[in-house]
């Protein structure tokens, strides 16, 4: 007969493993079932052709709910810190700093265009800085009604310059997880009002499947994580959830539990469940709001280093095809490709972030932009992995866009959901995934107290 647990998690990412570590630390004996042969899911690592390769996340927030959990575990890693962020304009470089960013870029911008416009002859757009800052301040302290308005629409009141529009879609994409021209205006000015940006960027050195595993290890101490093993169902007792079944050494065995958390996205634990199990109400919620992100992750690799060498620098890149950023990671980390060589991530968005990408037309874009942003590229660099993360695919960049989240609790009693799609509003990847795996986990006890 197998043993019983307080909570059965399903799914070790980073919203798994806090509420495993959040429960183990409270005494609750806890297990966390995970179907790969790591932990970690989309904020973990693997070794490849000698290189130490993300399965997603690159850049942690330094500052947010990742220190606070491994704090909590005693989990102890270096915080690399990027703190030297270049953004390529019209085929300039600009180092800016982190205060103030915004009205530097507009500054630059305003200056590029004047250029523009002696070397061309051409009348260009006007930039309207101050007009578009003014402006930009009124609506993210909520003084402005946006209505119907995309952010696209929005900022096309104040100006309809091309590099504007570019700059402040690459903020909507990175942050939001949705183009300009598809984000309603609101949800930037309230993520914006939320989370104040996002500017404290760091890398695990040693990457992130040890800091993953130094978590699973806490749990471990109250309870267990097993790996290759998927959960297959969640056992519904008189409509609330008792337990699970997992493929264990290829056997399915049932593990009866208090509490149910999945980790591995609300429509995926839909089947799990059963459709049977939820209202209607709630199956519409997730067919509406969940709104799946995409990304074009390329790992390149090359036997010099292909754009600058100092560390903890990175490159925004506004006007490219597709790519929008690139962090030359073993500038910062060293440790993470093999003696002599180099490792840069770079991440490309495609044109819609609402409809699944045509992957291979999307490869060739990026790797035009690659080309043409490094020029050293076909000389001494090569693509060691190009992985597209589709919106249909199991890890999509986010599970949902931000301001898109769905409620934690489900119709189920004692089946709550964790991860990136339920995390609270304002905060983004790993930091929101934690967050949100710390407070199932306090609803958890109080379901286990009461
Ligand atoms: C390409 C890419 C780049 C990113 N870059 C960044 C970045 O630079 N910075 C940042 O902060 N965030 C970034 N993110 C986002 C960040 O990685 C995620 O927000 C976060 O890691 C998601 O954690 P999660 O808790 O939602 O769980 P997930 O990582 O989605 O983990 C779910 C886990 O459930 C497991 N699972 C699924 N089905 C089953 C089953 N039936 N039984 C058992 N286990 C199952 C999976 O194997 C997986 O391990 C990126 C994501 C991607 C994909």
């Amino acid at each position: 007969m197998q043993s019983s647990y307080d909570a059965v998690i399903i799914g070790s990412g980073l919203g798994g493993l806090a509420a495993g570590v959040t429960l183990a630390r409270g005494g609750y004996k806890t297990l966390v079932v995970e179907k790969r042969d790591r932990v970690g899911g989309r904020c973990s690592s693997y070794d490849y052709e000698g290189f130490k390769l993300t399965t997603g996340a690159a850049a942690i927030h330094y500052s947010g709910w990742v220190p606070r959990i491994m704090k909590e575990a005693g989990v102890k890693a270096e915080f690399r810190e990027i703190p030297r962020v270049f953004y390529r304009i019209a085929g300039n470089e600009y180092e800016l700093a982190s205060k103030g960013r915004l009205g530097m870029l507009l500054d630059v911008l305003e200056k590029t265009e004047v250029n523009r416009a002696a070397m061309t002859g051409r009348i260009v757009r006007e930039v309207a800085a101050n007009k578009v800052l003014g402006s930009l301040k009124q609506a993210i302290g909520g003084q402005e009604k946006t209505g119907l308005f995309t952010f696209r629409d929005w900022l096309l009141q104040y100006t309809d310059n091309d590099l504007v529009h570019e700059v402040f879609d690459q903020i909507c994409a990175a942050v939001v997880e949705a183009h300009s021209w598809e984000l309603p205006a609101a949800q930037f000015f309230l993520f914006m009002a939320k989370s104040g940006g996002v500017r404290d960027v760091s890398l695990f050195p040693g990457a992130n499947l040890p800091v993953m595993q130094g978590l699973a290890h806490v749990i471990k101490t109250s309870g267990d994580v097993w790996l290759n093993s998927p959960v297959k169902k969640i056992v519904i007792t008189k409509r609330a959830a008792t337990g699970v079944v997992v493929e264990k050494d290829g056997n399915d065995v049932e593990v009866p539990c208090k509490v149910v958390i999945s980790n591995i996205g609300p429509r995926e634990t839909v089947p799990l469940v059963g459709k049977e199990n939820l209202d209607e109400d709630y199956l519409r919620e997730l067919r509406v709001k969940l709104r799946p992100s995409p990304v074009m992750l390329t790992f390149i690799a090359s036997d010099r280093p292909l754009w600058r060498t100092e560390p903890g620098t990175m490159l925004t890149i506004i006007g490219g095809r597709r790519v929008t950023l690139m962090i030359p990671l073993t500038n910062t980390c060293p440790e993470l490709a093999p003696p002599g060589q180099h490792l840069i991530y770079a991440a490309g968005k495609p044109l819609s972030c609402l409809l699944p990408m045509d992957v291979e037309y999307e490869r060739q874009q990026n790797l035009l932009d690659i080309k043409e942003m490094l020029p050293d590229f076909e000389k001494h660099g090569r693509i060691l992995k190009m992985e597209p993360h589709n919106i249909t695919d199991e890890f999509p960049e986010a599970r949902t866009w931000n301001g898109y989240e769905v409620p934690m609790e489900t119709p189920v009693p004692n089946l709550f959901n964790a991860g990136d799609p339920v995390k609270s509003q304002g905060l983004a990847g790993t930091s929101g995934s934690t967050e949100s795996g710390v407070r199932a986990a306090e609803l958890a006890k109080k379901r286990l107290k009461g």
